[in-house]
């Protein structure tokens, strides 16, 4: 059952019987090949509702799943400590290969094509290829060493990598077709971030997640002067949402000193979407939970800096389209708390950049780009898609294993 449960079906009980016999490089070959980022997933995969969650040993009264993401984050952590051989680049087929987005669905279609023998230049905005895995997840849950292993794996495969490079901006899909590529892969996420929409929201001193994580861990903000970009330094720190987003954003905050940092949450615990072991940490590290509580407006100084948040107590009522209760006011029970940062954690679209300078590309309604579910094709031919862009905030698994399947239908279109 535990096969069923992971996106990728990577084969299990096969790498841990390899695991009990100590053989660990046997055991990553069998990770390997069905995914392409072990301790990346080992980390950061959701394994209580996947794999470890369809566990035949954890369904057992009394008894606890076996540990398979820590087994599989310590057989690639192994692997990468212990591989001495330099991978040897397979010979060019002469067929290139276009990726926009560096994230876990670009990196594995590239990859993927790479060990194929396509020639495969991976084009990304920012000035670090990684995507969320280097912008957003902090380096206290995923180690920045452990993405730099993989990014330098691609590189020795002649993976090429444009960084500062805005498609639909810099340069367009035509134009990559124009130069000589074949076939394009567009794995950009979905990296705009929504806000509550309340009054104040403008205030000095609330952020997005997505600015205040992608300042520290891009921006090395936690290391100023040394590196250039400044954080914002919030005493009392508040942070709106409860997913892996929010609890991040809370938990940096006191890492970088703040003397409190509070989850603002409109629903209850049960209704949380980060994953449990996330919770856990963030509340053994100090970070406290107001559950049931939403904002009505930011408060400011009379300097116009951000100095507090009037919230509403709420009671969860009847499912919403969503399937989860909703949430209501209880009326006249609204409190003021005092703030001086803000992290609005609730979610992300698309950024309709690269989308709206590609004529014919179809998107569905919430924005987000239409495949053909078997190939991951889009409406312009030989132009791919796959990760948070076709699905909306996602995991990193289903981005990887979307940037696989690509891959193989690119490799079958173009050289049979
Ligand atoms: P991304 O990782 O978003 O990568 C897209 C890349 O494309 C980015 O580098 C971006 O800069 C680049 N790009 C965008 N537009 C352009 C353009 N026009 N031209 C060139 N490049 C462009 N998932 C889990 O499974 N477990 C977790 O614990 C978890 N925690 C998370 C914590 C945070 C803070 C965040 C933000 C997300 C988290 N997720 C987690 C979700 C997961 O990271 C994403 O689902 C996954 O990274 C999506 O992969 P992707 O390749 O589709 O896109
Ligand atoms: Fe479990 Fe994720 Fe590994 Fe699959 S990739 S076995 S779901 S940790």
């Amino acid at each position: 059952p535990c096969v069923a449960g992971c996106p990728v079906n990577i084969a299990i009980p096969e790498f841990i019987s390899k695991v009990a016999e100590g053989q660990f490089e046997e055991a990553y070959q069998i990770i390997a090949m069905s995914s392409s980022l072990p301790a990346v997933c080992g980390r950061v995969c959701p394994q209580e509702t996947q794999c470890e969650g369809k566990c035949t040993r954890g369904i057992k009264a009394g008894c606890e799943a076996v540990g398979i993401g820590r087994l599989e984050r310590f057989v690639a952590d192994y692997h990468n400590m212990h591989a001495t051989e330099k991978a040897t680049p397979v010979p060019s087929n002469g067929h290139k290969v276009a990726v926009i987005g560096s994230g876990p669905a670009g990196l594995t279609c590239a990859g993927d094509l790479a060990k194929m023998g396509y020639e495969v230049t991976v084009f990304e905005a920012l000035h670090e290829a990684g995507g969320v895995l280097i912008y957003g997840i902090p380096a206290f849950r995923l180690p920045k060493d452990v993405v730099a292993a993989e990014l330098d794996g691609l590189r020795q495969n002649n993976v090429e990598f444009r960084t500062n490079w805005v498609g639909g901006r810099t340069v367009s899909v035509q134009q990559l077709f124009d130069e000589g590529y074949k076939a394009v892969f567009i794995g950009v996420g979905a990296g705009l971030p929504q806000f509550l929409g309340i009054p104040g929201e403008n205030l000095i001193g609330v952020f997005s997640a997505n600015e205040y994580l992608t300042r520290v861990n891009l921006g090395r903000a936690y290391d100023f002067p040394n590196f250039d970009t400044p954080t914002y330094p919030g005493k009392h720190v508040t942070v709106f949402g409860a997913g892996n987003v929010a609890m991040d954003a809370a938990r940096t905050a006191l890492r970088l000193g703040a003397e409190s940092s509070t989850i603002i949450y409109r629903r209850s615990r049960a209704e949380m979407p980060a994953r449990h072991e996330e919770i856990e940490h963030a509340e053994e590290e100090g970070v406290k939970l107001f559950e049931l509580v939403g904002p009505l407006h930011f408060n400011a100084s009379e300097s116009g800096v951000l100095k507090s948040v009037t919230l509403q107590r709420m009671a969860l009522g009847e499912p919403d389209a969503s399937g989860r209760r909703r949430p209501m006011p209880i009326e006249g029970e609204v409190f003021e708390h005092e703030t001086d940062l803000a992290v609005v954690a609730v979610g992300t679209r698309s950024n309709p950049i690269l989308l709206e300078a590609t004529p014919g590309l179809e998107l569905n309604k919430r924005g987000y780009i239409v495949v053909n579910e078997e190939t991951g094709e889009t409406s312009i031919p030989n132009v791919f898609a796959g990760g948070d862009i076709v699905t909306g905030a996602a995991t990193v698994i289903l981005a990887m294993g979307a940037g696989r399947k690509a891959a193989q239908e690119i490799a079958k279109r173009l050289l049979g």
